[in-house]
């Protein structure tokens, strides 16, 4: 029995290093805390394939959509911070301190930053049939039409609810929003002519704007973009505050090792340089993080300058968040 003892106490100790070196020993899951279909999913999806070549595990997406990703972010605070259930969010990780008074979950301290992944720019569209010819078009009809106006989100904390909030703050006129657990599924409402609007990434929208199946009036960027070509930046339609770069990066929950995070951050390194990656981001109206910025450290830098950048902006526009 002594024996039997030592013999597990020996065998633990020599594991539990090896453990870490040889991390990940299993399937390791990307929760993404919107509906399947919509740009977040097809970033987790682009670089899970990619990640797992260099994890040489099977990385598998999850999406726990709903309550503007609030959801999905508690699910993973409250995981095992074991490195084998992560999260990739966006810049709702910055405006949901902001945005909302009481979470399950702490939102900045229950998460490790692993890495930055893709700055996304947005862009305002419309359904098909619209009858706005220009983005000046589009403000004329907004004004008339105020809370008439069916403006699509995916929840308070989404990205396209803050860049609905900032065009009706800008405009100071007041649509009404209409919530869904991500922009997947709100795309098919406005295809489906259901709802008039939305400001959503172009990981969602460049397709469809290129099949002519919406309509777009301008990209939320300063300068143009090589696959939208022809989209003026809201700086040339004359509204250069609508300026958002929607930017992603994976969480592990706190406390996760260290040596777990460095792991994750070199796959995710080796993703961003993945040619499939770039070329699909590419078409997609996007691109890969650069390797030094896909750390935890830049990571955090950016996200705490984000928190301290919208801060003041949605305390202002507060009366239009929703
Ligand atoms: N892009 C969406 C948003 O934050 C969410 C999603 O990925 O569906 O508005």
């Amino acid at each position: 029995m002594i024996r039997r003892t030592l013999l597990v106490a020996a065998l633990s100790a020599l594991a539990a290093p090896a453990q870490a070196q040889t991390y990940p020993t299993r399937i390791v899951t990307i929760v993404v805390p919107f509906a399947a279909g919509g740009p977040t999913d097809a970033v987790a999806r682009l670089i899970s394939e990619a990640m797992a070549k260099d994890l040489g595990q099977t990385v598998v997406v999850e999406n726990a959509g709903g309550a503007g990703g609030t959801i999905g972010a508690d699910r993973v605070a409250k995981a095992r911070p074991d490195g084998y259930t992560i999260l990739l969010h966006h810049i709702g990780m910055a405006t949901i301190p902001t945005l909302y008074r009481r979470l399950p979950y702490d939102p900045v301290n229950a998460f490790a930053p692993i890495g930055l992944v893709t700055p996304v720019p947005m862009t305002v569209i419309a359904r098909k049939d619209h009858p706005a010819a220009s983005f000046t078009d589009l403000i004329a009809w907004i004004r008339a039409t105020k809370e008439n106006v069916n403006l699509g989100n995916a929840g308070l904390g989404a990205a396209s609810q803050l860049c609905g909030t900032l065009l009706q703050y800008l405009l100071q006129t007041p649509m009404t929003a209409v919530p869904f657990r991500g922009t997947g599924p709100a795309m098919t409402e406005l295809l489906g002519g259901r709802i008039d609007l939305m400001c959503d990434q172009t990981t969602n929208t460049t397709e469809q704007i290129r099949a002519g199946a919406v309509k777009v009036y301008a990209v939320t960027v300063p300068e143009r973009l090589a696959a939208l070509p022809d989209v003026p930046t809201t700086a040339e339609v004359g509204m250069p505050d609508l300026a958002v770069t929607i930017w992603h990066g994976l969480y592990a929950p706190r406390n996760t090792p260290e040596a777990v995070i460095a792991r994750l951050s070199r796959a995710l390194q080796a993703a961003l340089k993945d040619e499939k990656v770039i070329g699909r981001f590419a078409e997609l109206g996007t691109m890969p993080e650069p390797a030094e910025r896909a750390t935890p450290e830049a990571h955090r830098a950016h996200w705490m300058a984000e928190i301290a950048k919208w801060r003041p902006v949605l305390q202002a526009a507060n009366q239009y968040a929703d």
